[in-house]
């Protein structure tokens, strides 16, 4: 059974990056059937921030990665919160003290400060350990004091020197570790809370995770969970392994920050983060009007890449689709065009009737009267040309609001006094005619041109300003069969007066 868990700690925003990570996990578990977990890893209680794993949940539900388990989620093995396993981990610590593979270490922060000031690389490991204060260095009766004086004691792994320690990763294939390199990782801190490795571990086991997929900046820490693993006994049940490659900035070299969102301008965060300390804030995919469809398209193919060219997967054929070996051990470069490509395409491939309800909270706001008819005119007519959801109504202002102002330098290209009369007669000719579809308007105004003996080139790019403003946008029929003959009228009136003034100006 394939049991696989996304382990977030809740410390602000999550990255996309673990969005990613999630969506891998994700589509492992269904892919084959298995569960996929949702546990916080809370035992940091200096890095929590309030709100975090609301977010963490949030975003989950947004993307459409739904946990079978987990915090907010029920299921069998919980609780899935760290801080409520408090007791869990203090029993497999002791187990680790018995078995002799942990001990206690009384050193206090500036002890600890004071060694590595004087030794250039200090580190806490079998080399040193005998000459610091701790249960492998100290006699036994010297311990039983300390402890019985409640003197704040942690526990450490003890790391035997001369073990290989082998990894088969399953993107990164066999990695190699020598103990003697590693350091004596703090397992149970002195006020009892575990740290990330023993209960990452611990739940790990306790949950019956199959498999660990998750970023590449975790991989140097394996080694020290394998001898976890066989410090507990838990070797044979050893889940399997997956680092995920890094998400690369957008140029240069390193992994994609917070700061290259506020530099470039682009998210790289699901959702907004609001703060009152401005450097906190972070901007979201879902408020930059991204669909959720998008985001997971986008970042499935951010590290990993199908069989063939296909691009445009939905979350099924994801499912079909994705395997972990396929996944690229090099780091995965950031490519905010490909996003705002893809979220075109499924602006595109979005009914009109969803797109006109992802409008709604951006023509609330600028307090625009219209039914939810005329918001699914607005997607047919607007879907082909933009890239975000809020593009409906900031590209396509003139459909919410009257033109107040024109394109001037089109406008002198394309004015001519001879047109005014024709422009006159079209009014009239348009006003007369029924309120047909966009086509039959164009055949209407077809026919007047060729009485009237001008080319519809003459006139087309009035009557676009005339409507829009702009030269930019829909066919100039259709937008005329979306504004109504009303308004459209008052509109091409209001251009006309226009003309007229800046003419004897
Ligand atoms: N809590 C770790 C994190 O924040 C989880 C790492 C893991 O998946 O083991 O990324």
């Amino acid at each position: 059974m394939v049991r696989v868990r996304f382990a977030p700690s809740p410390t602000g925003t999550l990255h996309i990056g673990g969005v990613r990570t999630a969506l891998y996990n994700y589509l492992l578990a269904r892919q084959t059937g298995g569960q996929f977990i949702l546990r916080i890893e809370d035992t940091d209680q200096t890095r929590f921030v309030p709100g975090a794993e609301e977010y963490i949940i949030e975003a989950l539900r947004w993307v459409g990665l739904v946990p079978d388990e987990g915090v907010g989620f029920g299921g069998e093995y919980g609780p899935y919160r760290q801080s409520d396993r408090k007791a869990i981990y203090h029993q497999y610590a002791m187990e680790l003290l018995e078995r002799g593979h942990a001990y206690y270490a009384f050193d206090t922060p500036e002890e600890l400060e004071t060694k590595r000031a004087e030794i250039e690389n200090f580190t806490y490991n079998c080399h040193t350990r005998n000459g610091l204060r701790n249960s492998l260095a100290l006699s036994e009766a010297e311990v039983k004091a300390l402890l019985e004086q409640g003197v704040p004691a942690v526990i450490r792994l003890k790391i035997e020197p001369g073990q290989r320690i082998v990894i088969q990763d399953l993107i990164r294939g066999e990695v190699q570790f020598q103990s003697d390199l590693l350091d004596d990782k703090v397992l149970l801190k002195a006020d009892g809370m575990p740290t990330y490795h023993l209960a990452n571990i611990v739940d790990d086991h306790l949950m019956k995770i199959s498999h660990v997929i998750r970023g590449e900046e975790w991989l140097s820490s394996t080694a020290h969970h394998v001898l976890l693993y066989r410090g507990l006994g838990w070797e044979d049940t050893m889940p399997v392994f997956a680092h995920l490659p890094l998400i690369l900035k957008p140029v240069g070299d390193g992994k994609l920050s917070k700061r290259d969102g506020a530099k470039f301008g682009f998210p790289v965060f699901p959702l907004s983060w609001d703060s009152e300390k401005e450097e906190e804030r972070a901007m979201g995919f879902r408020e930059a009007g991204f669909l959720p469809e998008a985001v997971v398209n986008f970042l499935a193919l951010l590290g990993w890449h199908p069989e063939d060219e296909q691009e445009i997967f939905s979350m099924e054929q994801l499912i079909q689709a994705f395997s972990l070996e396929k996944i690229n051990k090099g780091g995965a470069r950031f490519d905010y065009e490909k996003a705002k490509w893809f979220n075109q395409k499924y602006i595109q491939s979005t009914d009109n009737k969803t797109l006109a309800q992802l409008m709604w909270p951006y023509v609330k706001a600028h307090e625009y009267d219209v039914c939810e008819e005329y918001l699914e005119q607005v997607a047919a007519l607007m879907k082909e040309r933009v890239t975000f959801i809020q593009d409906f109504v900031g590209q396509g202002q003139y459909l919410f609001e009257t033109v107040a102002t024109y394109d001037m330098e089109a406008l002198s290209k394309k004015w001519k006094s001879s047109l005014a009369p024709v422009f006159e007669r079209w009014i009239a000719a348009y006003e007369a005619a029924q309120e047909g579809t966009s086509i039959e308007q164009e055949e209407v105004f077809k026919a007047f041109v060729a009485e009237q003996g001008v080319k519809p080139g003459e006139m087309l790019p009035l009557l676009r300003l005339a409507l829009a403003g702009t030269m930019k946008g829909p066919g100039v029929f259709e937008l005329a069969a979306t504004l109504g003959k009303e308004e459209t009228l008052l509109r091409l009136n209001n251009f006309l007066k226009f003309c007229l003034t800046i003419e004897t100006a």
